[in-house]
């Protein structure tokens, strides 16, 4: 199985990573021949995955890092790189490559502090004698400060740094960096495609696979997460009924607090999945005597980590939130879909009698300012408005 084969629907971008791939192991080979470089080379040192949600941008970024780190004795033989077996890829997709950092974050932003580490780490020599790759798979998250130390080291990297940003969109990523990076752009996958991937690759039956990449509209990890998880389907069914909820005042009300409650539900189960065990490791690590007193000094670390995992939960609820307003724009969609006689295939067929009831009883016009008043409350929420009042604001606008 080749690195490239977790990619769904990209056959462009496949194509154009192996060739940067096929290069940059002629350059490594030239290099410890003591040839010198081939010309013309596609492989360079900093590279931009753009793409919509759930297109597999952080997938593509580690598979090309895995091709860059493909030891295979096949190519000497004129195999391309990335057999997806050696000891190069198969450490780099597992996580624990020496030359190969991926950072993924669960905060609202990366900051000046955690960039200049990594931009250190960017500096070292790769161990294996290859690249020394970097993974920064939420660079839209990147605070202006941080994106320019990142621009520095973009600009100026050492021989055999590799640097693979991922973020939805060119918007998202500073134009100093973007301009400085080569862009590949990957696309949503089709539905059939991402149905066949959860077939093949996790064994999910061909009837619920196809139900849910239909769903979630070809947007793949939350196709496996609604296919293989009971209580994010328990979630999208609530969600797909608030439409029918919303007749009066009192049903908006319930329904935005029983939206934002089950947001916050989410949050805090992460939370005391992964808050508990992290205090208790850095506790640990500061020195903790028995019975949890802890030495002097080590207060502001404790708060920091306390900082830290607010800041998680925010997110955590924040994109809870955001998926159900997801859900409920499908939703929508649809309806509109069955108002104008669309022959595009409806996404949320296992609500069908829901979608038909408010097709029938309203007007295009009124879904299409439903739908504004979906992604009004996404915008209210981006810009921190009160989850509540946002929510609230929308079950109103979607009255009647
Ligand atoms: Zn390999």
């Amino acid at each position: 199985m080749a690195v490239w084969d977790d990619l769904v629907g990209q056959t462009k971008v496949e194509e154009q990573l192996a060739a940067a791939a096929r290069d940059a192991d002629a350059l490594v080979t030239a290099h410890a021949a003591r040839e010198p470089a081939p010309e013309a080379s596609k492989m360079t040192h900093a590279w931009l995955f753009t793409g919509p949600p759930g297109s597999g941008r952080a997938t593509a970024a580690r598979a090309f890092a895995a091709a860059l780190q493909c030891v295979s004795p096949d190519r000497a033989l004129g195999g391309a790189p990335g057999c997806g077996f050696c000891d190069g890829c198969h450490t780099t997709l597992v996580g624990t490559h020496a030359d190969v950092e991926i950072v993924r974050t669960d905060l609202l932003s990366i900051g000046v502090k955690e960039t200049r580490d990594l931009v250190r780490r960017a500096q070292l020599s790769p161990a294996g004698g290859r690249w020394q790759v970097i993974v920064l798979e939420d660079a839209d998250r990147l605070t202006e400060g941080a994106g320019n130390v990142l621009l520095k080291a973009v600009e100026e990297p050492a021989p055999r740094t590799v640097w693979l940003l991922c973020a939805p969109s060119l918007e998202d990523v500073l134009p100093t960096i973007r301009s400085r990076c080569r862009h590949l752009t990957l696309r949503t996958p089709p539905v059939e495609a991402v149905a066949d991937v959860l077939v093949r690759r996790d064994g999910i039956d061909p009837e619920t696979a196809q139900a849910a990449a239909r769903a979630t509209q070809g947007h793949i990890d939350r196709a496996r997460r609604l296919a293989t998880d009971e209580r994010a389907r328990a979630r999208r069914s609530v969600v797909l009924k608030l439409p029918l909820r919303v007749d009066d005042v009192g049903g908006c009300l319930k329904a935005a607090q029983e939206l934002v409650d089950a947001a916050a539900e989410d949050a805090k189960q992460v939370a005391e999945e992964i808050d508990v065990k992290e205090t208790e490791e850095l506790k640990a690590a500061l020195g903790a005597a028995q019975g949890g007193r802890m030495p002097r000094g080590t207060a502001g670390a404790m708060k920091e980590l306390e900082e830290r995992q607010k800041r998680r939960r925010t997110r955590t609820q924040r994109d809870s939130l955001d998926l159900a307003l997801t859900d409920l724009t499908g939703f929508y969609r649809d309806v509109l879909a069955l108002q104008l006689r669309s022959r595009s295939a409806l996404a949320n067929t296992d609500v069908r009698d829901a979608l038909e009831r408010i097709a029938r009883d309203t007007t295009p016009e009124r879904t299409l300012r439903r739908i504004e008043a979906v992604l009004a409350c996404r915008e209210a929420l981006d810009r921190n408005v009160a989850p509540l009042l946002a929510v609230e604001a929308m079950t109103m606008a979607l009255r009647g």
